[in-house]
């Protein structure tokens, strides 16, 4: 449980240049790059490990809970960079164990990432677990808190009861808006969260349904 968590009390705090170790500054120590694109519950890094190299320039983090899942992925990263050790790619993607339901504003300042992904969340089918899902009113508020302005939430699930309550609060939510059909149809982002996570593949062999929305972070309100 998250007791055995430990968090930096800022995102100042974290050391990137363990995750990010390509991109640190050799003569000044300082990080060149942070992190712009989250995972949000990344499973098994498939999205990412996709993502890699279709955004060299920014650095990906995923974020999940599960230890021995986390591991995994660490690992599988591991492998990806000595195995490109030439190219020197997968340099941009790690992963960090964390419940991104609790600290986020730990790990990112307001207004650091341009993308956030929710790929294949946790249905939490019952009514009462419905408070556990990784889209609510307040936790929405800290996905805007940590996203720019103009920058994209994107969400992909089998469930469709689920898509209809992320619509829903996405919706509601003053600081998002809902991007078109065929702003998703353009967008490289959306193909690749499609095929790319291991949870997608699933559904695929499984020949079910997928359904997809994408919601821009909106500029705050003026305060007259
Ligand atoms: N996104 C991956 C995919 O599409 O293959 C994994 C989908 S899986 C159904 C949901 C993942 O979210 C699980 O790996 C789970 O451990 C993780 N998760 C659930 N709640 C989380 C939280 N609060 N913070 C971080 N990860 C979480």
């Amino acid at each position: 449980s998250d007791h055995q968590l430990e968090y930096p009390s800022c995102p100042e705090d974290m050391d990137w240049s363990k995750l990010y170790p390509a991109f640190k500054d050799e003569h000044t120590g300082e990080m060149t790059k942070e992190v712009t694109i989250a995972d949000i519950g990344c499973g098994f890094g498939g999205l990412m490990i996709d993502l890699s190299p279709a955004f060299p320039e920014q650095l990906i983090l995923g974020m999940e809970i599960r230890v021995q899942v986390t591991n995994y992925v660490e690992d599988r990263i591991i492998a990806l960079r000595s195995n490109h050790a030439k190219e020197q790619t997968y340099q941009n993607i790690n992963v960090l164990r964390g419940n991104a339901m609790k600290f986020l504003p730990n790990f990112f300042h307001k207004a650091q990432l341009s993308k956030m992904f929710f790929c294949f969340p946790d249905p939490h089918f019952k009514q009462r677990k419905h408070k556990a899902r990784i889209v609510t009113n307040t936790l929405l508020s800290e996905y805007a808190y940590v996203l720019k302005e103009g920058g994209i939430i994107y969400t992909i699930t089998d469930v469709e009861d689920l898509h209809n309550w992320m619509v829903k609060h996405l919706d509601e939510h003053p600081l998002f808006e809902r991007l078109s059909k065929e702003w998703e149809e353009n967008d490289k982002c959306v193909n690749i969260m499609t095929n790319a996570t291991e949870e997608g593949k699933k559904v695929a062999r499984k020949q079910g349904d997928k359904f997809v929305a994408c919601f821009k972070r909106l500029p705050n309100p003026e305060i007259i």
